[in-house]
């Protein structure tokens, strides 16, 4: 029995996660596994409803979860607020009091949605990698960080960025051990050129990789240099490890090569204890407040950060892939979504698209 914490959100948060119960219940009815699922508050709902967007309650609840699934927080309705009532301030917290410190973001090609991206499709197409994002630690965390004022009436504004050895370690084992069940290849992505952590970074991951992971194929990168491969070759690319500011627009770049938002998962994963992933499954996209509750919103990124906590937390990597392989035959048999519409496609609003979803599942898992 896995104990799963379904944190909705605000605005398409709930119609999305609605399409992640569905499919858990798929899994539980067909597949033989057993989930209880919770539905905790956080975000601008947890605000409106017990006055904080970050209630101890759901952060104890997740921290004891087996798996935690986040919608989306956020909309111009708490834009004014301060920032520690404010709905990203419950999405902060929870990641770092999970303790997830890698932040995986696939960007995966679908074949039916090759022309959808802005790149041409033979640069596209067949699309799969990986970005490993340090999550936890450098410039978005470091001491001081601060603005002061200057003698001469001009502010002063400081950010820090920081790694320890242990850190870059933890984060670089990651990517190592994912990409041996993929296609063995990690380009670890830093400025080694230009600034003393990337140094640091970049003897840690090649000490690392002699000692303990020599079977995979290493290679350095600095990070503009990758952005700029991101868009030229993305194929020559299987798992990229950087750190959280690269990272951040490492997998942002590489998000868009596939054409939609509304087509990405990611997951968070802390420490491994034993056989137990912690693991935190959300959509890359916001609350999308200009289509709430308008039937509109494209369930699959929240579908395939399912799949993600299948393959992660579960340790069911056959369900994983048939729920993609799922994703696949649905677009091919021309579903989308509106904001995948494509000329002479059959559009379908969230619940029409989930429940194609699950028609798909039961055809090809009974073949
Ligand atoms: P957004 O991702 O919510 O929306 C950007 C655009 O993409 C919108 O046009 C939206 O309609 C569309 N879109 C997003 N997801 C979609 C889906 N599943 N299906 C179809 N279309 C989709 O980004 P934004 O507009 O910059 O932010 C809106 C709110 O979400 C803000 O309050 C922001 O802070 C918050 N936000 C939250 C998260 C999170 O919870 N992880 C992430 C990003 C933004």
């Amino acid at each position: 029995m896995y104990n799963i914490l379904a944190i909705a959100g605000d605005g398409i948060g709930p119609e999305v996660m609605d399409a992640a119960k569905s499919v858990l219940g798929w899994f539980s009815q067909n597949r033989g596994l057993a989930f209880r699922i919770e539905d905790a508050l956080l975000g601008g709902v947890a605000f409106e409803t017990v006055g904080r967007p970050d209630p101890d309650e759901t952060i104890e609840k997740a921290k004891a979860a087996d798996a935690v699934f986040l919608g989306a927080v956020g909309g111009p309705k708490w834009d004014q607020l301060p920032f520690s009532q404010r709905p990203e301030r419950g999405l902060l917290r929870i990641r770092k009091d999970m303790g997830t410190f890698a932040n995986l973001r696939p960007a995966l090609c679908f074949d039916a949605l090759k022309d959808a991206s802005t790149l041409k499709p033979e640069i596209v197409s067949g699309l799969d990698i990986l970005i490993v994002r340090e999550l936890m630690g450098g410039v978005y965390f470091g001491e001081p960080k601060e603005i002061t004022d200057l003698p001469d009436g001009q502010k002063r504004a400081v950010d820090t960025q920081v790694y320890t050895t242990s850190e870059i370690e933890r984060i670089a084992r990651v990517a190592f051990e994912l990409a041996r069940v993929r296609r063995n290849a990690v380009a670890s992505a830093e400025k080694a050129n230009a600034m003393v952590t990337g140094t640091l970074w970049r003897q840690t991951v090649t000490k690392l990789h002699a000692s303990e992971y020599s079977d995979v194929k290493l290679s350095h990168i600095l990070a503009d240099s990758c952005a700029m491969q991101l868009v030229r070759n993305p194929k020559q690319f299987d798992v990229i490890v950087t750190d959280n500011l690269f990272g951040d627009v490492l997998s942002d770049e590489a998000a868009q090569l596939t054409g939609s938002i509304g087509m990405l998962p990611s997951a968070s994963l802390g420490a491994r204890t034993g056989k137990q992933q912690l693991g935190l499954y959300e959509p890359i996209h916001g609350s999308a407040p200009d289509i709430a509750g308008k039937n509109l919103a494209n369930p699959i990124a929240m579908i395939l950060s399912v799949a993600m906590c299948l393959r992660y937390s579960f340790g069911r990597q056959t369900d994983a892939e048939l729920l993609e392989k799922t994703i696949d035959r649905v677009l091919s048999e021309g579903y989308r979504t509106s904001d995948i519409m494509q000329p002479g496609m059959t559009k379908l609003g969230t619940a029409e698209m989930t429940n194609a979803i699950l028609r798909a599942l039961s055809a090809l898992s009974s073949k």
